[in-house]
């Protein structure tokens, strides 16, 4: 019971451990397909933008150019001409874009000094290059810039194009969103929530003093500073929930791993999703993380659903053990049974024993079915050759297949028993098995029933004092002996005879004596007549022999008995002697006749003297 016991919870860590496996491997799924929206909606969100800024690119670029040159090195008048001229011409442009989310359009000279600013037109001619990385790696390589970055007011995606005017590089201009109007963008496509922060050092350096006042937090996470823009927050409860999300030991080890990561966690009873991604600036330098909340009611759903398959299963499995404990007890104890059996039983397919029943092992002095197999292949190695018994090989058909071809036939083997030598008949009973097709044997010991058989036999053939053949005895082989000569036109002749006053032999020396005297006259007979001859104890002193001779011959062996019979000296008594009447068999006589006969030729000899054989 204990070993089921252990079954049963090894089963159930393996259903644990499969289904354990399972959530991770679906939650993780989970996790990328969150990934993938979020980068998608970043990607469609910034590639709206960029698509509008190119279109508005190919169209003015040269319009830009051709201004931008102008103001080059020109005087704060012409400066001023060519700010005025710019805003004529795009300021339409701009204010319909900033519907859209655009923010600023900036517009720098050759020197990486502003020109215009769209969305702040009275500040101009400020050495912006000075604070902006990517405006000095534009001055560097010329080409085309696009990515976040930190502002003296707020950290915005840019996107950066060089102008040219005749070949020659003449300034650049930009277009930037700020991360909040990104956010506002891409809460529009889905219901996640979108935050960022920055690291403190980066923010510092750049933003000024009453920007960091106004609108950043500063917040610790991960032994790092960071900040975050308070207008990032839709309302307080949501404040709240972020500075909890910061305590978070998952949070933290994934804002230090600085790779894309989305972490489980319940907050009041709700399941969240939290997606870490690192932000990259636009010279590719690490310099904060994007957060982006989701609700993970998904995540409770497949915790039932990976719940409720485990529970199923591990219902299944409890039914398929009880089913298998049933089958394997129902087994060991069919098995039992068969060992019970004296009879040896074995199930074979012709040529390897395919199971055996311990009988089989303890008669043949094996301790397994394999210690057997190491040294025979067949049970038919034991068989001992002898006349009516079934061999290994019968004739060039072997034993198996021998049985199979003669159903109604009685097949019996011997073979000996090591345990005293001695050996037993077996007679085979068999069944063929249907799904194998493989021989179930039974090998029924018969030896001592078959004794027993022998011995009732011989019990009603023979006489119990002398052991010669009865008179019922006597009676079949006379009706054989008819039957035989009727066919073969043969002859035969009966010799009865009689011991002469064998009364007084019993009155003279008790009836223990006559009785060993008939025993010794017995043996005298027996030892003197032919082998074919049948000798019986007609009844009494009285005996018959049948003779297959004629007349003359046995005569002659009649009177060379009776003379055998005079001188032999018995035991007891000092001389016997007996009378004979002898005939030969004639045409159309009966049993009875020819008994009839020789009783009278026995009554002629007792009445002419006795001791004489007398002929009719
Ligand atoms: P006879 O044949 O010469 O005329 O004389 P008898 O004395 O032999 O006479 P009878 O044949 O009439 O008697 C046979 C006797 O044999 C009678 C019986 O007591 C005895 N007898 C028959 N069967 C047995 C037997 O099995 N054992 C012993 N001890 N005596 C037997
Ligand atoms: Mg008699
Ligand atoms: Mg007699």
């Amino acid at each position: 019971m204990r070993y089921y016991f252990l079954v049963f919870i090894v089963c159930e860590i393996v259903i644990s451990l499969y289904f354990h496996n399972e959530y991770k491997t679906k939650l993780s799924n989970m996790h990328e397909n969150t990934i993938k929206m979020v980068e998608n909606t970043l990607d469609t969100t910034l590639n709206t933008f960029e698509l509008s800024n190119d279109d508005f690119h190919s169209q003015h670029a040269d319009e830009l150019s051709k201004l931008i040159h102008k103001a080059n090195g020109a005087s704060e008048k012409e400066r001023d001409k060519v700010r005025e001229e710019l805003l004529k011409s795009f300021m339409s442009f701009y204010s319909n874009r900033k519907l859209h989310s655009l923010e600023g359009m900036h517009i720098f000279d050759v020197n990486g000094h502003s020109l215009l600013r769209f969305h702040k037109r009275n500040k101009h001619d400020d050495p912006i290059i000075d604070l902006r990385p990517s405006l000095q790696s534009m001055l560097k390589d010329f080409t085309y810039k696009k990515g976040l970055e930190i502002g003296v007011y707020k950290e915005s995606y840019r996107f950066q194009y060089p102008l040219f005017y005749d070949g020659e590089f003449v300034g650049s201009y930009e277009y930037n969103i700020s991360f909040k109007a990104l956010q506002k963008e891409m809460e529009k496509f889905s219901s996640y929530h979108y935050f960022a922060i920055f690291k403190s050092e980066d923010i510092e350096e750049v933003a000024s003093l009453k920007t960091l006042k106004e609108r950043y937090e500063k917040i610790n996470a991960a032994s790092e500073n960071f900040y975050i823009q308070f207008s990032l927050f839709h309302h307080d409860s949501e404040k709240e929930h972020f500075d909890y999300i910061l305590t978070l030991e998952n949070i933290q080890k994934s804002l230090r791993s600085k790779e894309i990561q989305v972490i489980d966690y319940s907050y009041k009873g709700k399941n969240f999703d939290i997606l870490v991604k690192p932000i990259l600036d636009i010279n590719k330098n690490h310099i904060g993380y994007m957060l982006v909340f989701l609700d993970a009611d998904h995540i409770s759903e497949l915790r039932y659903e990976i719940f409720a398959d485990m529970f199923l299963a591990s219902l299944l499995s409890l039914m398929l053990l009880v089913f298998i404990i049933k089958q394997i007890k129902h087994k060991i104890y069919t098995r039992e049974l068969i060992n019970m059996q004296q009879d040896i039983l074995l199930v074979t397919d012709g040529k390897k024993i395919k199971d055996a029943n311990r009988s089989f092992l303890k008669f043949l002095g094996f301790e397994t079915l394999q210690d057997f197999e190491k040294e025979h292949d067949c049970i038919c190695d034991f068989f001992i050759q002898d006349n009516g018994y079934l061999q290994k090989d019968n004739d060039g058909v072997m034993w198996t297949d021998y049985i199979l071809k003669h159903p109604d036939e009685t097949h019996q083997v011997q073979i000996k028993d090591i345990s005293d030598d001695t050996l037993r008949v077996f007679e085979l009973e068999y069944e063929v098995l249907k799904e194998s097709g493989y021989l179930f044997i039974v090998f029924k010991d018969v030896t001592d029933e078959m004794e027993k058989v022998s011995r009732l036999m011989n019990k009603a053939y023979h006489d119990t004092l002398t052991n010669i053949y009865n008179r019922t005895s006597f009676e079949y082989h006379l009706d054989q002996e008819l039957k035989r000569i009727s066919r073969t036109g043969e002859t035969f002749s009966l010799i009865m005879f009689d011991i002469d006053h064998f009364k007084h032999v019993n009155d003279n020396y008790g009836h223990d004596v006559g009785d060993s005297v008939l025993i010794e006259l017995t043996h005298l007979v027996s030892s003197r007549i032919r082998e074919t001859d049948i000798f019986a104890r007609w009844g009494g002193e009285e005996f018959m022999i049948i003779s297959s001779t004629n007349i003359g011959m046995s005569g002659v062996f009649a009177e060379k008995l009776r003379e055998t019979i005079q001188n032999h000296e018995f035991k007891h008594v000092s001389s016997v002697r007996c009378s004979f009447g002898i005939t030969e068999h004639t045409l159309h006589d009966s049993k009875e006749s020819i008994v009839k006969r020789c009783d009278n030729a026995l009554y002629d000899a007792k009445q002419t003297g006795r001791n004489r054989v007398s002929v009719r």
